[in-house]
């Protein structure tokens, strides 16, 4: 499943989030706003960065990659 990036227009926070359906609201975890703008994913691009982990945040497991237990890291 594609995780996508999105930066927050109210607040400006930076976050991922996993789109099940196209028509899926996306909110900003920090204040809430749904003013959010997508982002182009880095992630799939960056394969062998060792900086950003790809889960992170959108993790529904919190930073499990690490340990390769993670549903969304293959
Ligand atoms: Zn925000």
């Amino acid at each position: 499943m594609p995780i996508h990036e999105y930066a927050c227009r109210q607040c400006g926070h930076e976050f991922e989030e996993l789109l099940r359906t196209a028509e899926q609201k996306v909110s900003c975890p920090k204040c809430d706003s749904t003013d959010v703008q997508k982002k182009l994913s880095a992630f799939s691009a960056v394969v062998g960065a060792s900086s950003a982990p790809p889960c992170g945040e959108g993790c529904p497991q919190g930073s499990c990659c690490s340990g390769g237990a993670c549903p969304m890291h293959r």
